[in-house]
């Protein structure tokens, strides 16, 4: 079994503070980020559902459930980018 780490000894994935919030990565999230675990802090967090969302409304939820897993992990990889970005920026 695979022990979930001390959220007090975590850090944001993005910003490098301490986080706030964690969870286990999903298959296409793993495949992405390459961690089996994800922390980051609110205001991070905040801002990844929220470009998440609009990038995820550009996946067909028609095409294959294959194809559906890159696009997903690929919506994953540019969020990350994007929000990192943000983060570092203010
Ligand atoms: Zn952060």
């Amino acid at each position: 079994m695979i022990r979930f780490p001390d959220i007090r000894d975590a850090k944001c994935y993005y910003c490098g503070v301490q986080a706030s919030s964690g969870s286990m990565n999903q298959e296409w999230e793993q495949k992405a980020r390459g961690e089996r675990f994800h922390f980051a802090c609110l205001k991070c967090l905040e801002i990844y559902g929220q470009l998440f969302q609009q990038r995820l409304e550009g996946i067909s939820s028609t095409c294959p459930a294959q194809e559906q897993m890159q696009l997903m992990s690929l919506a994953v990889q540019e969020t990350d980018m994007k929000v990192r970005a943000m983060a570092n920026a203010t």
